[in-house]
């Protein structure tokens, strides 16, 4: 009897386009990166929020949710016979508009509903958890980095209670630029609770290699992934490209690396 692969590295689940606002690159030109690597597979998950203010936007809206289907259906015809495309989103969780959300999220047909967090309420707007602006930083700073990460990762529990969804995104990105960012007792048990809650709805784990770039490994942090893995948690590789030569980046060191995390836990 042969194992199961650790982790299929042949479909990117996660890429987004120009619509986003903060991405470059047609469709197609993601498509045909996915395609010159040889990826069997490829799922676009852009970004949808809900009632978060936030400027400048980086997620779609309704014009661009249209365009996205519409474009994406012709190119599953025209490369189908090539790599299996799939449209999905990457549904931000804004515990003040859960119900906005899945409203939201019935409008269209997903091929993949992907989790992630990516703002935190201050006033009347919101701060971006995942920027690297020094402001940001203050800002979020300023409210209490504590506190901060305790609303995301009870954010992420609620969501996936709470929303019919298929992967959790770069898990433990908070704060990521943040110097010296770590994770107290309360985090690491928030953190065991969601993965109790995904393993208990079939969520999988996102295994998101951008973060070979942001600091030399994959997002989440190894001791999340070897927690995951003894769950039975199914993992998903994602290189969360945002302009396409970054389709399918590291994965060819994801099998490599997922052995070495299950042997030193
Ligand atoms: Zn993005
Ligand atoms: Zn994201």
């Amino acid at each position: 009897m042969s194992l199961p692969p650790i982790i299929d590295i042949t479909t990117d689940g996660h890429v987004h386009t120009h619509l986003c606002n903060h991405a470059v690159g047609e469709m197609e030109e993601y498509v045909e990166h996915a395609v010159a690597q040889g990826l069997r597979g490829i799922t676009f998950l852009e970004h949808l929020e809900a009632e978060i203010r936030y400027q400048p936007r980086s997620w779609l809206e309704k014009e661009e949710f249209d365009i996205y289907f519409r474009e994406g259906e012709r190119l599953k015809h025209r490369f189908g016979s090539v790599i299996k495309i799939r449209l999905g989103v990457e549904a931000g969780y804004n515990p003040a508009a859960s119900n906005l959300l899945r409203e939201k999220l019935s409008h269209y047909p997903w091929d993949r509903i992907g989790i992630s967090c990516h703002f935190h309420p201050q006033g009347e707007v919101h701060r971006n958890l995942l920027s690297r602006r020094r402001e940001s930083l203050d800002q979020l700073a300023a409210i209490g980095v504590d506190f901060v990460v305790t609303q995301y990762f009870d954010a992420l529990l609620e969501a996936v209670d709470f929303i019919d969804c298929d992967v959790l995104c770069h898990l433990d990105a908070v704060l990521r630029h943040y110097p010296g960012i770590r994770f107290n007792t309360e985090h690491q048990q928030q953190i065991a609770a969601l993965l109790d809650a995904m393993q208990a709805k079939g969520v999988a784990l996102e295994i998101n290699t951008s973060g070979f770039d942001y600091r030399g490994s994959p997002f989440p942090t190894p001791w999340i992934i070897a927690a995951a893995m003894e769950r039975g948690i199914p993992l998903s590789a994602g290189s969360d490209a945002h302009r396409p030569e970054d389709v399918g980046r590291y994965f060819d060191r994801l099998p490599d690396y997922l052995v070495q995390v299950a042997a030193q836990s």
